[in-house]
């Protein structure tokens, strides 16, 4: 790095928010460089995050499915094995491929990339620990902070990520342990918990909330995907706290009593995992030299344009405000750097959805129910069944639902909310249909002139979906909203 040369924009952080940040200011001229301290662009979603875990998810389903789910189709198979060390080298060329496709991004929109920890020295310079040795500093006129976040600890476990683990260390085992507890029943517990309990270890999720998926999931899908992840070999203690934990031993034991007091049971587990929530992480960024300071959650507070206090400093993704999701971390990326180049952007928070890589897949966007109900909002509620979808019925996948809810008097889409095969994909079309403001019928008109001006009239529930496919149980639950399915 130059130490001379001011930038237009300096990012500490090269994960989601900060990468993309980075290539749009380089694409918008902007003269800008990227500081990482990982040595691998692509931040905790590309390197132990989405990315890792979403080839584990998808490698030990097909495991799974073959074990379990071949016979009826007519297929009869072999000795299956598992060959742990290879799903893992598969991950890593999946992290790799990615990770160095950043670094080749940077390269063709002129991104300085900077590999090293860097720190505040005043309100324009950072300073540089170079991974190779040495320091440098750079100077930007503006500076975005990007640094994401970290896995809560538990106190009393100590994270070794071996026997007491992260998701980090769980994308990560070399062997399959017999049994696994997951303290906390949210994403990670989720997804993590899954990809083990396919490989054939007894998983055990302890969760504090009386429902599991974290916050935003309803509560009734919620239901029922433990019902179905029960079914697959997942046990879940529900309403109850892990009390205290000793990894002194050979085994993990983890104290666990009902949340609301009562008798303490003592469970134990060759591996634990931490999965207890995310926290906005900025260790040694040096905030106190220009005197930011981050909200009771550590988060670094920012206002509707992603400005500090100090206004040519700004964060986005893990670090600040909002759910701790890649897209809305990529979402912010591009509006702070508008903001910058063009004085507005444009992140819709209400029109961001959530996908549990499950099997089924979960899936939702707007607001669930218990929200609704809150908020005192009159609404409807369509269902769609995919055990009366006929191209689930020809896949022999026919596990959960579509659920609409749409407001009572004007029908506009509140949520939709998705259990099922490929639902990560079909939500798609709702978080489109939410944010064109999209209602689930729309009413018809005799009057063409009128139909036309108003394009909004003829929403979801009238619009063609091909047969035979998984999304015509989107668009059946939307007619289920106002009126009656066809097929249910
Ligand atoms: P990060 O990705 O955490 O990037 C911050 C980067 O800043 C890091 O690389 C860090 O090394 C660097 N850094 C920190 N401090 C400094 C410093 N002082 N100097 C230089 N560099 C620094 N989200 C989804 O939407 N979909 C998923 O499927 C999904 N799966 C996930 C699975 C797991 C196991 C985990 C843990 C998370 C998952 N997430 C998922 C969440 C997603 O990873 C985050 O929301 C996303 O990575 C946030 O991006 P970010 O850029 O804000 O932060
Ligand atoms: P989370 O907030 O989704 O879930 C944490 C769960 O732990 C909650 O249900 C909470 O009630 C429970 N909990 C908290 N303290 C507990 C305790 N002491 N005992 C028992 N239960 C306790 O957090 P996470 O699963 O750790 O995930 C962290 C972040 O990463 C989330 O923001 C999530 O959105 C993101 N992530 C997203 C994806 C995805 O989009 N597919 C995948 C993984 C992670």
């Amino acid at each position: 790095a130059s130490e001379s040369e001011e930038k237009d924009l300096v990012i500490i952080g090269g994960g989601v928010a900060g990468y993309v940040a980075a290539i749009k200011a380089g694409q918008s001229g902007l003269k800008v460089a990227c500081i990482e301290k990982r040595g691998s662009l692509g931040g905790t979603c590309l390197n132990v995050g989405c990315i890792p875990s979403k080839s584990l998810l998808n490698n030990s389903h097909l495991y799974h499915q073959i074990l379990h789910d071949t016979k009826h189709r007519g297929i009869t198979v072999g000795e299956v094995k598992i060959d742990i060390a290879q799903m893992m080298k598969a991950k890593e060329s999946s992290v790799t491929g990615l990770t160095k496709g950043i670094e080749f991004l940077f390269k063709k929109n002129n991104v300085e990339y900077i590999k090293g920890t860097g720190a505040f020295q005043d309100e324009h310079t950072v300073a540089v620990n170079l991974i190779d040795g040495g320091e440098t500093t750079v100077r930007g006129k503006n500076i975005f902070i990007s640094t994401g976040s970290e896995a809560t600890p538990f106190p009393g476990l100590t994270i070794d990520e071996k026997k007491v683990i992260t998701s980090t260390g769980a994308i990560a085992l070399q062997e399959i342990p017999k049994k696994m507890v997951v303290i906390g029943g949210g994403i990670i517990g989720l997804e993590m918990g899954s990809v083990w309990s396919r490989l054939g270890s007894e998983v055990t999720v302890v969760e504090f909330l009386g429902q599991i998926g974290g916050p935003g999931m309803d509560a009734e899908i919620s239901k029922q995907i433990q019902k179905m992840l029960t079914k697959q070999g997942m046990k879940f203690k529900l309403n109850t706290k892990v009390t205290q934990g000793d990894d002194s031993g050979e085994s993990v034991k983890v104290n666990v009593e009902a949340a609301k007091g009562g008798k303490e049971e003592v469970l134990d587990a060759d591996v634990v995992l931490v999965a207890i929530g995310r926290r906005p992480y900025t260790a040694g960024l040096g905030l106190e030299n220009i005197g930011l300071e981050t909200d009771e959650k550590g988060r670094i507070v920012i206002d509707q344009e992603y400005r500090t206090k100090i206004p040519h400093i700004r964060a986005i993704g893990d670090v600040t405000f909002g759910p701790m999701l890649a897209h809305k971390a990529e979402e912010e990326g591009v509006a702070a750097v508008e903001y910058l180049t063009k004085g507005y952007g444009h992140v819709n928070y209400g029109a961001i959805p959530s996908v549990m890589y499950t099997h089924p897949e979960v899936a939702w966007v707007g607001q669930n129910e218990q929200e609704l109900k809150a908020a005192n909002v009159k609404y409807r509620v369509g269902t769609f069944p995919f055990s009366a979808n006929s191209r689930a019925k020809t896949n022999l996948d026919t596990e959960g639902l579509v659920k609409f809810i749409s407001d009572a008097e004007t029908d506009r889409i509140l949520g939709i909310h998705i259990i099922g095969p490929n639902a990560g994909e079909m939500i798609a079309e709702g978080t489109l249909a939410l944010e064109y403001g999209a209602s689930s019928e729309g009413k018809p008109t005799n009057n063409y002139k009128l139909s036309t001006l108003l394009i909004i009239t003829l929403d979801v529930a009238r619009t063609s979906h091909a047969h035979p496919t998984l999304s015509e149980a989107f668009k059946e639950a939307a007619m289920a909203t106002y009126d009656k399915a066809i097929h249910y």
